[in-house]
């Protein structure tokens, strides 16, 4: 994959009844995110790990666009989505950073997204 393709950003909201995201607006979150940080494009789906999340996921990493992935805890993120990035050939270390926003404002879960943006980046001049 080229170095200078941005990730792609995706925000997982749980179905949108879960607490941990009471304390964020979440469109304005993902509008922040989207515009003013450099990501190819960033959006919310409603539940990652549901049988749709997987078919979406196992979608959207055909494309082997690096993504970071905002949700819940990273261990449970991985151990969830580990097989769509094997089956995609991808390395879960390599191609993704996953984060958890939980109980969070709207302004610390951006400023999350823009660290985990340096470190995808960081990471990248290491590999090139
Ligand atoms: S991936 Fe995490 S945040 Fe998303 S629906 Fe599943 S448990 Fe909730």
């Amino acid at each position: 994959m080229a170095n200078e393709q941005l990730p792609g950003f995706i925000m997982c909201v749980c179905t949108g009844k879960c607490p941990g995201f009471q304390k964020m607006d979440i469109w304005d979150f993902i509008n922040q995110v989207r515009v003013e940080l450099p990501v190819e494009y960033a959006f919310i789906h409603p539940q990652l790990c549901e049988v749709d999340g997987d078919r979406f996921l196992a979608d959207y990493l055909k494309a082997h666009r690096k993504v970071i992935i905002g949700a819940c805890a990273p261990n449970m993120q991985k151990k969830m989505f580990q097989q769509a990035f094997q089956d995609a050939g991808l390395s879960l270390e390599k191609d993704a950073i996953m984060i958890d926003i939980r109980d969070m404002t709207t302004e610390e879960a951006y400023q999350k997204v823009e660290k985990a943006l340096e470190n995808l980046k960081e990471r990248e001049k290491k590999e090139a």
